[in-house]
């Protein structure tokens, strides 16, 4: 079966954009362990949360762990990641007794990005910066998703404005239309830190030394006072999205010519413009 055949399968078995609309407004004044408990009945064993370690995803490792011990969580270790995500994720699975899978780029994308481009090349252009984010994060999501139905995120409506509409349900047309789930769209911070101290959740210790928001240790900072909690993420860059390209989808101005010469035949160039 071809993979265009395959996708329009796939998307018959799960739902249509009217379904997909009507479960979102059903949900939508629903509690996260409502749309979660209901997720794991529809969508078990193809279902993950999807986390860099953010607090948001570990509030709903929590949550989720209270329904179903046998909760998938995946995240992607771009290799510059810090020692305390590592130490992070075997807290999480001590605590929970759950596993984590760990998915890393494909070595051989890594190595050539370098050889042509350099250790550091999100620093001399966005173009560089979202080049890296793809071969690091984007490419081993997108392989991570095609094995699943549904995937859960912690993003909420309240972290950056390309967030503000977002549905506690929706189709992810940008990776083959499977089901994401947002089942703190309509959290606040507040809301997010109060579960933490009732429920004593794990957190990354960089939230303690002014971090909001966390990833790959080159491109992360704590912010200054009165900044905005996504100011610490690729600080340099001026009009530029802060975002990587998981969560929505990046125009890409221009670096499809590197992707191609760094993946070669693999790369699919309409998913990049999309
Ligand atoms: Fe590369 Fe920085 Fe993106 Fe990490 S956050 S993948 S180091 S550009």
């Amino acid at each position: 079966m071809s993979g265009a055949a395959e996708t329009e399968r796939d998307q018959a078995v799960l739902m249509d954009d009217y379904e997909a609309g009507e479960l979102a407004i059903e949900f939508d004044d629903k509690e996260p362990e409502d749309l979660l408990a209901w997720a794991f009945e529809r969508f078990h064993p193809r279902l993950a949360i999807v986390t860099s370690f953010q607090i948001d995803t570990l509030v709903l490792i929590d949550m989720a762990c209270q329904i179903n011990r046998d909760v998938r969580v995946i995240t992607v270790d771009t290799g510059r990641l810090p020692q305390e995500t590592h130490d992070l994720i075997d807290r999480v699975r001590q605590k929970y007794g759950i596993e984590v899978e760990v998915r890393y780029p494909e070595a051989a994308h890594v190595e050539k990005m370098v050889r042509r481009n350099g250790m550091n090349l999100f620093r001399e252009s966005v173009e560089k910066r979202l080049l890296c984010c793809h071969i690091r994060k984007v490419l081993p999501l997108q392989k991570a998703l095609e094995d699943l139905d549904a995937w859960v995120t912690g993003l909420r409506r309240d972290q950056w404005a390309t967030r503000s509409n977002i549905r506690k349900i929706d189709l992810d047309h940008d990776h083959g239309g499977i089901v994401k789930l947002n089942p703190l769209a309509d959290w606040t911070h507040d809301d997010v830190w109060a579960y933490v101290r009732e429920y004593d959740v794990p957190f990354h210790p960089l939230y303690e030394q002014g971090f909001t928001s966390l990833g790959c240790v080159p491109c992360t900072r704590p912010i200054q006072p009165g900044e905005d909690n996504r100011a610490g993420r690729w600080w340099w860059e001026t009009n530029a999205p802060k975002e990587c390209g998981m969560h929505c989808p990046i125009e890409t101005g221009g670096f499809e010519h590197e992707v191609h010469a760094i993946l070669g035949d693999q790369v699919d160039l309409k998913n990049l413009r999309d």
